[in-house]
């Protein structure tokens, strides 16, 4: 008997200590503490590139920091710092076959100060009327040769969009691309291209819990701390505080670190990240996934805006690509008996799973979906001066990083692993 009566007391007290240590932890006070600095005016819009988006990311650190995460292999502390490399083409001269090029019908992709091409160096290459240009152009621009890609005449409107401006990569690449439109022969050419280089630095802030025992197992939770920065004034507002896009992703990613390193019991290694450069391109998730085989990655819980109510009330939100895998499914099923509510994101035509920083994964094929309460259809604030900290419920808000601590217990575990996603299927 004594011994039954024991368990059971231990049973007990397990359970309201663990109740006791979420709501410790996950509360409202605590997501207005860190929403208010990320939030505030001094922040002037986390623009990425900007020299106040290190503010923000120098907060995230000192987080944590606090929080006792361990560095990521390859980070500096918890900085993930990479360069976005951009050239524009100053000047351009291209010879085919004994005619001067006008430079209306040239585009470049080349990323060195001075460039020499000739039939000798480079290879010829033709987009047709009948080639898919985009397809051809991503294709060609990636390339690591040096290409003259001739363009049929019919996607001349291309040239002009395209403008002497490269694509931005990580690295350098040393080899150049040029297009030019209207000629579909070269036997004989020189071309010479001048380009302006510049290395811009970013960083993502990532930090991890290693697992207790599938260390190799990764399960991500991110949000972007990047913003708009500041625009034009409106009531005499023009910063673009971002408060729900996304400081409020980043706080559930603090905030979800410090509750998982004091429950301390995860099998799987965790894995908190704060994504740069979301809102210009997605260049911090970009970078962020070539860091390690996205094999090991069994899910990807993204926060997008959560700081308003969804369209169901309070303790609710929705998934995006919902179909895509299960783990929609184990999410709602860690849910039930809980007095939290997960949907199927309810807003398809918008396509919101290929807007953020999960698609990038997703892409890879892990099961990367984003959890978001914003009411796309009428989220009054969204990407405006008014997405200030004041517009949003905090006690929802902590009550929506709980449930998603709790919706992930079986997949940290490692008892659930979500199925994949089928890439061959994306978009
Ligand atoms: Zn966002």
């Amino acid at each position: 008997m004594r011994k039954l009566i024991a368990a059971g007391l231990l049973t007990s007290m397990t359970l309201f200590s663990f109740a006791q240590k979420i709501n410790k932890i996950i509360n409202a006070k605590e997501v207005e503490r860190i929403e208010t600095v990320l939030s505030s005016d001094d922040m002037k819009g986390r623009k990425t590139f900007s020299p106040d988006i290190e503010r923000a990311s120098a907060f995230i650190e000192k987080e944590f920091k606090k929080t006792g995460l361990k560095e990521f292999p390859g980070a500096t502390g918890y900085r993930q710092e990479f360069n976005m490399i951009e050239s524009s083409n100053t000047a351009a001269i291209v010879m085919i076959d004994g005619q001067k090029l006008d430079d209306s019908l040239i585009a470049v992709s080349s990323f060195q100060p001075k460039v020499s091409l000739t039939e000798k160096n480079t290879e010829t290459v033709n987009i047709k009327a009948s080639d898919d240009f985009r397809k051809k152009y991503s294709e060609y621009s990636s390339s690591k040769k040096n290409l003259l890609v001739l363009v049929d005449a019919s996607f001349r409107s291309y040239a002009s969009r395209l403008k002497r401006r490269s694509p931005a990569k990580f690295e350098q690449p040393d080899n150049s691309v040029v297009f030019v439109f209207g000629i579909n022969s070269a036997s004989v050419f020189s071309i010479e291209l001048t380009n302006n280089i510049i290395k811009r630095p970013l960083n993502n802030v990532v930090g991890m819990i290693p697992g207790k025992s599938l260390k190799n197992e990764y399960v991500i939770f991110s949000g972007h701390y990047d913003h708009l920065g500041i625009g034009k004034a409106v009531n005499n507002d023009s910063i673009y505080n971002g408060a729900n896009d996304d400081a409020a992703g980043t706080t559930a990613v603090i905030t979800l670190a410090k509750y998982f390193k004091a429950l301390n019991n995860n099998e799987r290694t965790l894995v908190f990240v704060a994504f740069t450069a979301e809102e210009v391109g997605g260049f911090g998730s970009q970078n962020f996934s070539k860091q390690f085989d996205p094999e090991q990655v069994k899910a990807m819980f993204n926060i997008e805006m959560i700081g308003t109510e969804s369209k169901w009330g309070k303790g609710s939100a929705y998934i995006t690509g919902f179909e895509k895998t299960d783990m929609g499914k184990i999410l709602q099923q860690n849910l039930v008996g809980s007095s939290f509510q997960f949907y199927a994101d309810p807003y398809t035509t918008q396509n919101l799973f290929y807007r953020s920083d999960n698609a990038t994964l997703a892409r890879l094929g892990v099961p990367a979906h984003s959890i978001s309460t914003s009411k796309m259809d009428n989220e009054l604030n969204y990407h405006k001066v008014s997405d200030e900290i004041r517009t949003l419920d905090m006690n929802n808000m902590a009550e929506i990083i709980k449930a998603i601590a709790i919706s992930s217990k079986t997949i940290i575990s490692g008892k659930d692993t979500p199925t994949r996603v089928d890439t061959k299927a994306l978009n």
